[in-house]
C-alpha cells in the first residue's frame, strides 16, 4: 500500500477523471457527493488505491436509510471501554468463551504511527478461530494519523474475516473504538474509502445469513493483552522508511500539518514587535515561559479571561496598552491628569500592576 503519488493523477484534475467516465455515469448525484466527498477526504492518498476501494464500495452506502447502521443495527455490537471495569479478567473470560465457539472468528487489529518522521505508519490484522491463527497481514500506509491507521486496520481485518468459512460471529479486538464506529459510518470523513469498503463487505455478509453478526471489543493497548498484544508486537516489528515520493495519505494528516505550520508561523510572527504591537504586554506561564498564541481552547488569553465580557475588555485594554490612564493621556497629549490617585507622578501600566496600593 506504500503509495507512489508521483504518477497518480490529481483527483480533481478533470483530464484524468475522464478515464473514470464509465464509473461516474453509474453514480447518482447524491452518491457523487458522498463518494467524492470521501475521495477529496483521502485526496492525498494514492489515487489508484483509493479509487479501487471506491469502485468496490456499495453503491447505496451513502444514502440515509441504506446505511449499514440503519439496516443492520441489531447485528453490529460495540463492547465499549468502561472506566469502572477491571478490563483484563473480563477480556480473559470473554476470549475463553468465544474460542470455544467454532463459528466465531476473532480478529486482532492494531495500527502504529512511529514518532520518527523517517518511518511510515503501519497496520496489522491477525485472524483466529479458537486458538489457531488462520491469517495475518500487515501494511504500511505512508504518513497518516493514528485514528486513520486504526480504521485502515479494522477495514483490513473485516475484509479478511468475512471470507472465512463457517463464520457466524466476527469479533474485532481494537484499541480505538472511535475508529470502530467510523468503520461502519459511510459519511464524509478522513479515510472514508476504508469505511465504505467495510460497509460493503459487511452488508453482503449480513445479507447472506440472518445469524451473521459482528462485535467490536475495546482493548486498552497498555494491557498488551493476548491476541491484541500479538498484533501490537507484529506491527511494531515492521519498520519501513518513508521513500522519496510524497506519502501524505489522509486529509486528517494534512489538516494537522496545516494547523501546525500555521501555529509555527504565528509563533514566529509574534516575536516581531511590529506585528505584535510595541505596547503588547508580555505575559508568562507559571513556569516563566512566555505565553505564545494558540488556537486551542480559544487561545491562552481568551480561555483565561473570556468568561466575563467586561473583564475581558479591561484585560484587552491592559494587554494592548490602550487604556484610559495617566501614561496614555501623556502619550497622546490628552488634557487629563497624568499622575496616579495614590500620588505617584505617572500612572503607568507598570505602576498600576506592580506598585500602586490604591
Ligand atoms: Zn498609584
Amino acid at each position: 500500500m506504500s503509495a507512489d503519488c508521483s504518477s497518480a493523477p490529481h483527483p480533481l484534475d478533470l483530464h484524468h477523471t475522464a478515464s473514470m467516465a464509465p464509473v461516474l455515469s453509474t453514480i447518482n448525484p447524491i452518491n457523487f457527493h458522498n463518494i467524492f466527498g470521501g475521495l477529496i477526504g483521502t485526496l492525498a492518498c494514492s489515487f489508484c488505491h483509493t479509487n479501487n476501494n471506491l469502485l468496490r464500495c456499495q453503491p447505496n452506502a451513502g444514502i440515509t436509510g441504506d446505511w449499514l447502521l440503519d439496516r443492520y443495527a441489531d447485528r453490529l455490537h460495540f463492547d465499549e471501554r468502561n472506566p469502572m471495569q477491571d478490563r483484563c479478567p473480563y477480556l480473559d473470560e470473554l476470549i475463553t468463551k468465544v474460542r470455544a465457539n467454532p463459528l466465531t472468528v476473532l480478529a486482532a487489529t492494531d495500527g502504529s504511527v512511529p514518532q520518527s518522521n523517517q518511518y511510515q505508519a503501519a497496520l496489522a490484522a491477525i485472524i483466529y478461530k479458537g486458538h489457531s491463527e488462520l491469517e495475518r497481514t500487515c501494511y504500511v500506509s505512508g504518513r497518516v494519523t493514528a485514528p486513520d491507521m486504526e480504521l485502515n486496520a479494522i477495514s483490513c481485518a473485516v475484509r479478511l474475516a468475512v471470507k472465512q468459512a463457517n463464520c457466524q460471529h466476527i469479533m474485532v479486538f481494537t484499541d480505538s473504538m472511535g475508529s470502530a464506529h467510523r468503520a461502519v459510518d459511510p459519511s464524509m470523513h478522513s479515510g472514508q474509502a476504508f469505511s465504505l469498503s467495510v460497509c460493503r463487505a459487511l452488508q453482503e455478509w449480513f445479507k447472506a445469513d440472518v445469524l451473521h453478526c459482528i462485535t467490536f471489543v475495546y482493548i486498552p493497548s497498555a494491557l498488551w493483552w493476548d491476541i491484541h498484544g500479538e498484533a501490537h508486537k507484529y506491527i511494531t516489528e515492521l519498520k519501513v522508511r518513508v521513500g522519496h515520493c510524497k506519502t501524505d495519505n489522509s486529509i486528517d494528516v494534512l489538516r494537522s500539518r496545516a494547523a501546525h505550520s500555521s501555529l509555527d508561523a504565528w509563533a514566529s510572527m509574534f516575536q516581531d514587535r511590529s506585528y505584535r504591537g510595541s505596547e503588547f504586554l508580555e505575559l508568562q506561564q507559571p513556569d516563566r515561559q512566555l505565553i505564545q498564541p494558540s488556537y486551542l481552547n480559544g487561545g491562552p488569553w481568551l480561555s483565561t479571561f473570556g468568561h466575563s465580557i467586561t473583564e475581558f475588555a479591561r484585560v484587552c485594554w491592559c494587554i494592548t496598552g490602550h487604556m484610559p490612564i495617566g501614561a496614555c493621556y501623556c502619550h497622546f497629549k490628552i488634557n487629563e491628569p497624568h499622575g496616579c490617585t495614590c500620588g505617584a507622578a505617572l500612572q503607568s501600566r507598570q505602576h498600576i500592576l506592580f506598585c500602586c496600593h490604591d
